[in-house]
């Protein structure tokens, strides 16, 4: 049995495309089990139904057209029960679901397992045959075991866009829905561009080629280009070569030489996709073939096609590469965006974003909300080389997109979008006006700055200053550390705009998420690693670099203050501060008339939160940044979308720190803040007025919302609401029952589209 296995799972890895995998997979397993008939199932969310995509034995006109509703028959209860389900006669079973176009009727044993990828039932394997027969243990272990390879070669179609072609029902309209985490609400309509990473062949889309001759004359030109390089490099290095390294340079001339490869990618280009993307799909077709072989020589080949691949796409890249035309209205798509990609949309194009990578607390996600951009973050199942050119509705609100809506969906999110101007128009109204409860309690408003919002829009947004800047945009920026004079000038800028109100600037914060690319940082766990404050007080003469241009670009005015981010021990306080005195007596030698700003540190991980009054006690103030707080509390990476669910800031034991930082801040007298992105978010305003915080930050385009909360709730509701959460136990029910605290206080529209 085991080697019939391998058999099947090599062949099956071998297949052209998806569809021929699968036809392959039914037609070995009906032989090897000597069964009639075997088929796959697969499941279309879109339409709550299981579809029959492949079958040895039952009527093959049948493929694409058999749709069994979810839940339904024994093919339902397989997928229910998440285990298989043996029967001599299915025709007894009180589930049996007799399906006309297949003569279901006829087949009375039945042996039906579930293909089950990453905790999700994706279909339906099964075997069946006319004469009652009781599959046995051994037959049973091999359809399970088939089921998860299955599993993977579907998860990799649905990422490819292969999965939606094949279950798309052609009599119906074509509209497709994909959830991933909300990243910056609201509701964009528009046309996708796919970005993507230079160099990487696995993230090249797929494109529609626009001159068929061009695209092969290109793909010529680079196998020539790949080729001379080679001989180039075998030429120079040769001697010096070890004899394994030169057989290397004969199998890749070889490959090149061998008219098969290119002739493989033409095809591809003529059957409608361009240079790039055909040599994507032959490369991986090849690559998949190689690793599933037997043969350990043969499997380290894929590396060097994989290289070889890198290689030619290197060179069309070079010709091909152009920037990507952008529609007026771009909803931009991407792997993993950078700030970059956002910067290059033309202004006023940037409709909306979409990252397959990331969830809501990644820097990308942070800057789409600066700017005020609905995006959706994580959407891993979507076909990303499918979404060039479709027409697509971000839904910011719930985390979802519409790929291709048809015109009465498209209708009712234009008429979102209506509603949504209205709002933006009301909340403009009560723009000057301060942040205070109906009852009179009074809270501070303050933007973060740095990731993108421009001081324009803060100062617009009538914010009472900046609670977070972020220094590291500048460092992000550049191809080396800017020099003392460059920060000065930036912060000055920053400093004179907003005075006289106050100006927090954080020193430098890179690493985990933000390496520079000068300063490259390898790390296996980044996020516990050399970061933030850990960094800085290793190299002093960068630290204080940038403490001697804030304390220059603060002449005369008096309104800077400094923020530490990262902060596990008390001891790095006292070496900050001890920085901080030198550059300030150094600066004020130099003749600049300052005072010895205010000092504060960044409340993010666990052991500050404990010791926040022996910070408090060292600094003048207090300000969490609840997305590492977050992150470190409840032990999930805030970038990756398979733990997205996980990460709430509303979690319990977030709730609680954040309260115990308040009341250890106030006890010693000092001003306490947060900056982390639940700031913003309008479930959490009223819990953090209770909580007792001097004043919010975030970022500029939510201020008028978090301003319109405040001004339409009282203090004592907010307490109450407080003390009913606190007797909750999961971040589920909190965030459900403040959403609907909203709902009744008539604000439900500000976190969902619509009135
Ligand atoms: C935070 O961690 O909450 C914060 C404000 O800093 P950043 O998001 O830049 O890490
Ligand atoms: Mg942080």
């Amino acid at each position: 049995m085991l080697t019939i296995l391998r058999q099947i799972i090599q062949e099956v890895s071998s297949a052209d495309d998806f569809k021929e995998a699968l036809d392959i997979m039914v037609k070995r397993i009906a032989n090897a089990l000597a069964t009639q008939a075997c088929s796959i199932f697969l499941r279309d969310l879109h339409r709550a139904e299981y579809v029959l995509v492949a079958t040895q034995g039952l009527n093959p006109d049948a493929v694409g057209k058999v749709r069994v509703p979810l839940n339904k028959g024994i093919i339902g209860l397989v997928a229910e029960r998440e285990e298989p389900i043996n029967l001599d006669d299915a025709k007894k079973h009180p589930h049996f679901l007799p399906v006309e176009e297949i003569r279901e009727e006829a087949y009375r044993a039945f042996l039906g397992v579930p293909v089950i990828y990453h905790r999700q039932v994706l279909g339906v394997l099964l075997v069946q045959q006319e004469e009652p027969r009781r599959y046995d243990e051994a037959e049973e272990a091999f359809l399970v075991t088939l089921a998860t390879q299955l599993a993977s070669i579907i998860a990799h179609a649905e990422a490819s866009g292969d999965l939606s072609e094949l279950l798309e029902d052609k009599n119906q309209p074509h509209e497709l829905v994909y959830a991933g985490v909300p990243g910056a609400p609201g509701i964009g309509i528009g046309k996708g561009v796919v970005v993507y990473i230079p160099y990487d062949l696995d993230s090249v889309p797929d494109r529609e080629p626009e001159d068929v001759d061009l695209e092969i004359q290109l793909l010529h030109a680079a196998f020539a280009t790949v080729r001379e390089d080679l001989r180039l490099l075998e030429e120079r290095l040769y001697p010096s070569l070890p004899s394994e390294e030169r057989a290397l340079f004969s199998v890749y001339q070889r490959i090149l030489d061998s008219s098969d490869l290119g002739e493989e990618i033409a095809k591809h280009i003529h059957a409608g996709n361009w240079a790039p993307g055909a040599l994507r799909h032959t490369i991986q077709i090849h690559v998949q073939r190689l690793e599933s072989l037997d043969n350990e020589y043969m499997r380290e080949r894929s590396a060097d096609i994989k290289d070889l691949g890198l290689r030619v796409l290197a060179c069309l890249q070079k010709n091909t590469r152009a920037s990507p035309r952008y529609d007026e209205k771009t909803i931009l798509i991407g792997e993993s965006l950078t700030p970059a990609d956002l910067a290059e949309v033309p202004e006023g194009c940037l409709a909306g974003v979409i990252s397959m990578q990331g969830s809501s607390n990644s820097h990308i996600a942070i800057l789409a909300r600066a700017m005020k951009v609905p995006t959706v973050m994580g959407v891993s199942d979507a076909p990303l080389q499918d979404l060039q050119g479709k027409e697509i509705i971000v839904d910011g609100y719930y985390g979802q997109i519409y790929v291709s809506p048809d015109a009465a969906l498209y209708a009712e999110f234009d008429r979102l979008i209506q509603e949504e101007q209205k709002l933006d128009a009301a909340l403009e109204e009560v723009r000057d006006l301060p942040a205070v409860t109906k009852d009179g309690h009074r809270i501070g408003l303050m933007v973060n700055a740095g990731l993108g919002a421009d001081i324009s829009i803060a100062l617009a947004a009538g914010a009472e200053g900046v609670g977070l800047y972020r220094t590291e945009v500048p460092f992000l920026m550049r191809d080396r550390f800017p020099s003392a004079e460059e920060q000065r000038i930036i912060y000055r800028q920053l400093l004179v705009s907003f005075a006289p109100r106050p100006v927090m600037i954080r020193t430098l914060d890179v690493g985990g998420d933000k390496p520079l690319p000068y300063f490259p940082i390898k790390e296996d766990n980044p996020f516990l690693g050399w970061r933030g404050i850990r960094i800085t007080l290793d190299h002093p003469e960068i630290f204080l670099s940038q403490m001697r241009a804030m304390l220059r670009a603060s002449h005369g005015l008096n309104n800077l203050r400094v923020m530490l981010p990262m902060i596990t021990d008390v001891l790095e306080v006292d070496e900050s501060l001890r920085l901080l005195h030198k550059a300030y007596v150094e600066v004020r030698d130099e003749g600049y008339d300052i005072d010895m700003p205010q000092l504060g540190v960044m409340i993010e991980v666990p052991s500050a939160v404990y010791q926040a009054r022996s910070l408090a006690k060292r600094v003048d103030f207090l300000s969490v940044g609840s997305n590492d707080l977050t992150q470190y509390i409840l032990a999930v990476d805030r970038n990756n979308p398979r733990v997205a669910g996980l990460y709430d800031a509303l979690h319990p034991a977030v709730l609680r720190a954040l309260i115990q930082v308040v009341e250890s801040g106030h006890q010693e007298g000092k001003h306490v803040s947060i900056c982390g992105e639940i700031a913003s978010d309008p479930v959490a305003v009223m819990l953090l007025l209770a909580m007792g915080f001097d004043s919010l930050s975030m970022n500029a385009t939510s201020v008028g919302r978090v301003r319109w909360i405040v001004r339409h709730v009282t203090q004592k509701n907010a307490a109450r609401l407080l003390h009913e959460v606190l007797g909750m136990e999961s971040a589920v029910m909190i965030r459900c029952h403040m959403e609907l605290a909203l709902e009744r206080a008539g604000l439900g529209n500000l976190i969902r589209a619509g009135r």
